[in-house]
């Protein structure tokens, strides 16, 4: 145990100076970064009154002597750094030496510590900044810190202190952040007496099935990025994407931060598998060599400093390609083997054994290794490249084809070595002896909803719908984002009446709406004439847009600018799919069959649902006993 020093007035004036403890949550952090520094292996946390009443956090670490326990409450008092050298190495997650002191403060606090060369424990009180002497005591080797009445003393914090519930639920996703961050401890979190995680120490997969469960295990990608920084971790399938982002788990050399450029990183690496306000599931473990980071910019340690931030950006934005690479855009049906991977044998209570089990991740060990973290403008590159395999509809629209759903599109003339008649007519049994690779041929349909494919391998099944957001969605999106909407007039105008409250919405929305390619003029008494559209929106069911329109503009009046509009046209134009039943006409399912022909198609609805689920002919051979 190494002794306490305090820190020299020019060593604690570099150190980024604010107030530690802000809620029960602050203090929670504080007290098992120390356990954590401490070298805990087991950490247990409980909290009573969302941790304003009481909490106790106990390890099993190198504890305090009896002799230091007096200096671990002084100002400034640390065992981790001792002169301004050492902050160009921080490997500890404390080293300001304030956070005992400022808990002390606020609240009574005990310590009892055993360091294991001790015989016995020893238990020092504080309250309000009064230090009792040490008493002797029973503990185990290591050390229990209970804090009661968090500002108690000091009306005007407590004031601001939420709920209880809210002050609880603040608690719980710092320690699930904690466990994540920590995966080799052991963790177990209760509030009320009532167990909420327990992680077994045994690794990130068994921290991330501690904190999100089995569902995270299934639909996860592996991160694996191994350059001068490295980064591992989890990256949510977009099943799981969420609308905030409090399930992104950003982890720079062990320690939780918040970064929004790591944040945007990632979202910008997964455009097109996020819709606006969507955001994706990730735990990062980023490792970055200590000179390239500074710890040291704020008293919460939430944020950090990079030197370079480019580099940084790059390659979490390089890693989270590659893993997203790794996706099989189209689920597989293996129905037989459903149930039995080793994922899905764990229960919840379970959770102990979890650590002998192997889950069933993919293997990412064929991810192509590259020597150097690409440049900015490389990453563009790679960027564009991958935007346009997944968006091949911006080819259309930079072309300004108006062509409604992909008639005459650039791809479809590439795909004209296809014979037209081999994808529309049912194949024969000799064209499926023949060997046509990348011929996909169009079997049917069932249930009214879902299209039946099939190439030489495989048969397809695509949900219409699903497939119909995406088109819509893609199209639309290039189009807002090229300031190119193509416009299409109607063979008949469509005649829209409205009532007397509709009629000063849509006056209000009718500039909005010619800029955006709508060519409406009113018509009479309560009716309004639209000649043009923009060709997105000419292949939807226009009467259920419009009055979806006008009620999205009734909720919500505020729209401020031609792009907002955009947005929520997007938004509506994907929520004015054709449904399951509709029949797609031949130049929507040729763009369909189309999207099957591509490598990486993004091929999940907006919402992350699957757009297309295969079922390979080795599979089937299998149901009917041809092959074993
Ligand atoms: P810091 O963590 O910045 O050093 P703290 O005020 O949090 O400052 O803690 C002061 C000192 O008390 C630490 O440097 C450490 O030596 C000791 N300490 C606190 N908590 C523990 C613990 N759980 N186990 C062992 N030592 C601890
Ligand atoms: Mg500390």
């Amino acid at each position: 145990m190494s002794k306490i020093n305090v820190l020299d007035s020019s060593v604690y004036n570099l150190i980024a100076a604010g107030e530690v403890v802000e809620r029960p949550a602050s203090v929670i952090k504080e007290l098992v970064e120390n356990s954590i520094d401490a070298k805990s292996t087991i950490i247990s946390i409980e909290i009573y009154g969302g941790g304003i009443k009481k909490m106790v956090v106990s390890d099993n670490g190198t504890g305090i002597e009896k002799g230091e326990l007096k200096k671990a409450f002084l100002p400034h008092a640390t065992s981790k750094i001792a002169s301004k050298e050492d902050l160009n190495s921080i490997f500890t997650l404390g080293f300001r030496g304030e956070a005992l002191a400022s808990v002390c403060a606020v609240s009574h606090i005990s310590i009892v510590s055993k360091p294991s060369e001790q015989n016995e424990a020893y238990k020092i009180t504080g309250t309000a900044g009064q230090i009792c002497e040490p008493e002797v005591a029973s503990a185990n080797n290591g050390t229990i810190v209970t804090v009661e009445d968090l500002f108690y003393n000091v009306p005007a914090r407590a004031k601001f202190l939420k709920k209880e519930k809210s002050e609880e639920g603040e608690i719980t996703s710092l320690v699930a952040k904690l466990i994540l961050a920590n995966p080799n401890v052991a963790f177990r979190y209760l509030s009320e007496g009532k167990l909420i995680y327990e992680s077994s120490g045994h690794g990130e997969k068994d921290a991330l099935f501690a904190i999100y469960g089995k569902t995270a295990l299934n639909e996860t990608l592996n991160v694996n990025y191994d350059k001068l920084i490295k980064i591992h971790g989890f990256l949510g399938k977009p099943s799981l994407n969420k609308p905030n982002r409090t399930y992104q788990t950003i982890i720079i050399n062990g320690r939780f931060i918040n970064s929004f450029q790591i944040s945007s990183a990632v979202a910008n690496a997964l455009d097109g598998f996020l819709m606006k306000r969507q955001y994706p599931f990730f735990v990062y473990y980023i490792d970055i060599p200590t000179d390239l980071v500074d710890v040291n910019v704020h008293p919460n340690k939430l944020e950090v400093r990079f030197s370079n931030g480019e580099m940084v950006y790059g390659a979490v934005y390089n890693a989270t390609l590659d893993a997203i690479n790794t996706l099989d855009s189209i689920a597989s049906v293996t129905p037989f083997k459903e149930n039995v991977t080793p994922a899905n044998l764990i229960t919840e209570e379970k959770a102990s054994e979890i650590s002998t089990m192997s889950f069933g991740f993919g293997n990412t060990d064929d991810i192509v290794e590259e020597e150097q973290p690409k440049k900015v403008d490389e990453i563009q590159k790679t960027r564009e490249s991958y935007l346009e395999s997944v968006f091949y509809m911006n080819e259309n629209s930079q072309r300004g084809v108006a062509d409604g759903f992909g008639l005459g599109s650039n791809l479809l003339e590439k795909l004209a070595n296809v014979e037209k008649e081999e994808r529309f007519n049912k194949v024969s049994s000799e064209q499926t002896a023949l060997e046509v690779p990348k011929t996909i041929v169009n079997v049917g349909k069932v249930f009214n909803t879902y299209l039946i494919l099939e190439d030489d391998k495989n048969m397809f099944l695509i949900d219409q719908h699903a497939a119909h957001e995406r088109l819509l969605y893609e199209k639309f999106k290039a189009q807002a984002e090229n300031d190119e909407l193509v416009i299409q007039p109607l063979l008949a105008p469509y005649i829209v009446t409205v009532n007397s409250q509709e009629k000063p919405l849509i006056e209000s929305q009718l500039d909005k709406l010619n800029s955006i390619g709508f060519n409406i003029s009113e018509f009479g008494d309560n009716t309004y004439k639209i000649d043009e559209v923009p060709a997105i929106v000419s292949g939807i069911d226009f009467n259920e847009f419009f009055g979806k329109f006008l009620e999205e503009t009734r909720i919500n009046p505020s729209f401020k600018n031609s792009d907002l509009v955009k947005d929520e046209l997007m938004q509506l134009a994907c929520k004015s799919a054709i449904k399951g039943g509709y029949d797609l006409s031949e130049g929507e399912i040729e763009k369909l069959y189309s999207m099957l022909g591509k490598e990486k198609v993004a091929l999940f609805c907006p919402h992350g649902r699957p757009i297309v689920v295969r079922i390979t002919k080795n599979e089937m051979d299998k149901w009917f006993k041809r092959i074993v």
